[in-house]
């Protein structure tokens, strides 16, 4: 007889992966390299570490290790508030009466509130460990700070925290909560850097944006003794540590023989998708399974669906390495949305290589849709999700159904990157039926496009 399969899936403490999984060591087509925006030559260790920590500079560049073991040190605090939990999604099943299996990985069940601290705790570990003082970083929702400023406290080392200037009054809450970790938080643009000084000269009143939050970061961290900056998402190293998410979910499932058809995660740089699916790619890279890989980003914000596979720079202020990515453009403008943390110009690169390979698909969803499902999705299995989670839900909604169209019984999972309890002007807005959706038109595409970078790289293809 088939095991009964419980609602939660538990892992018991010993069962955390002592591992990192490293998908490019398994991939045959690597991503480009990244390139030095001087003499657009790969970037050296030593260009990145003028900026970055060293540990995750060696894991950035480095493909070819498969696993990379995660320090004890660093073990401990994760122990804190994992193994996260994986749940059996029965009562959203039942609720749609469809033949599918649906799971979710639970990354929201720390105080930051998502999947971000996997990665802010293992950047401040190496910071320490380094013997480094202090670190620099911008936030633009709030989540990368609160998770920074966590991680810092954890590990005895001061925090900056350049929080774009609207997000800092529109989110008090979490302003207050990154303050309370002890953090220093600094609206961008301020008058603390040279960046910052040059934007309000031109424009005293502005709302501040996450390219110039990031020009402040990078300014202030490359000024500063014993300093570094620290990026949240995008980057190779994030989505190591974000492998977490996959190593634990693949534990889980192993146990009891589940093997998952379909993996659906919300895309924003691309850490928390490419960490859930790390280890399930690899048994798909090596012909083993037959696994879909789904990301989801907003229709605002499509990077993937109608971005162009391009090198660029990481912000607006063209000061970071170039990466080869699918991008809208450094100077992109989404709309105003209420999943902030999915409004990036650029997509990781190894994603973006799978991508371009045809080995993960990509989808859009508008806002409202997205919240439908978001309020769904509360009622039915009891926790409050993300606006950028939602994404997920959506078409891991949409999947289950077209299941019971067809009578298939496929098993589907999906990352729920976490809770939306800082989210409830987004959720009032949908309450009260003033939530709008906008999909930027070809010319709004067009002016972000324009701002890609002028190289031979970019010519050629
Ligand atoms: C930042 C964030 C995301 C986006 O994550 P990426 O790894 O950058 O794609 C998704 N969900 C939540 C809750 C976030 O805070």
């Amino acid at each position: 007889m088939a095991q009964k399969i419980p609602t939660r899936l538990y892992l018991s403490e010993d069962e955390i992966p002592k591992y990192w999984y490293n998908l490019r060591a398994d991939m045959k087509e690597k991503p480009d390299p990244i390139l030095h925006p001087g003499t657009l030559r790969p970037a050296s260790a030593a260009d990145l570490e003028a900026v970055f920590c060293k540990e995750p500079v060696a894991q950035e560049l480095d493909e070819t290790t498969r696993l990379i073991k995660i320090p004890d040190g660093l073990l401990d605090f994760y122990k804190a508030y994992r193994p996260a939990p994986l749940i059996r999604a029965y009562f959203l099943e039942k609720a749609l009466g469809t033949p599918a299996e649906i799971y979710y990985k639970h990354e929201g069940t720390n105080t930051s509130g998502s999947h971000k601290l996997n990665s802010a705790a293992a950047q401040a570990y190496y910071a320490k460990e380094e013997g480094l003082d202090s670190l620099t970083t911008e936030t633009g929702a709030g989540q990368w700070g609160t998770a920074m400023a966590m991680a810092c406290a954890f590990y005895g080392l001061d925090l900056t925290v350049y929080m774009v200037k609207i997000s800092s009054e529109q989110k008090p809450y979490r302003k207050a909560l990154i303050e309370t970790y002890g953090a220093n938080l600094i609206p961008s643009p301020s008058n603390t850097t040279e960046a910052g000084r040059k934007i309000l000269e031109r424009d005293p009143n502005t709302n501040g944006s996450l390219g110039c939050a990031i020009s402040e970061a990078v300014e202030r961290a490359v000024k500063t003794d014993k300093c570094r900056y620290v990026l949240g998402s995008v980057l190779n190293h994030v989505l190591l540590h974000q492998s977490i998410i996959g190593q634990e979910a693949k534990a889980a499932l192993d146990k009891y023989n589940i093997k998952p058809d379909i993996i659906i995660g919300c895309a924003g740089g691309g850490s928390n998708l490419g960490g859930l699916i790390a280890p399930f790619m690899a048994e798909k890279l090596a012909g083993t399974s037959h696994t879909r890989f789904i990301a989801v980003e907003p229709a605002s914000c499509p990077s993937f669906t109608r971005g162009r596979y391009a090198y660029d720079f990481g912000d607006t202020a063209k000061t970071t390495p170039l990466l080869r990515m699918y991008t809208l453009g450094n100077g992109f403008i989404p709309s105003a949305n209420h999943a902030g943390g999915l409004r990036y110009h650029g997509m990781n690169p190894i994603l973006s290589k799978l991508y371009r390979d045809g080995l993960l698909e990509a989808r859009t969803a508008v806002q409202t849709d997205v919240f439908d499902a978001a309020v769904r999705f509360a009622k039915i299995e009891g926790i409050l999700p993300a606006p950028e989670s939602s994404h997920a839900i959506k078409i891991a909604i949409d999947e289950a159904l077209e299941c019971k169209r067809t009578g298939e019984k496929k098993t589907i999972l999906f990352g729920l990157t976490g809770t939306g309890y800082f989210d409830m002007t987004a959720y009032m807005s949908y309450n009260a039926k003033t939530m709008g959706d906008y999909i930027p038109t070809d010319e709004d595409l067009a002016r972000g496009f324009a701002s890609l970078p002028d190289i031979p790289q970019n010519k050629s293809r």
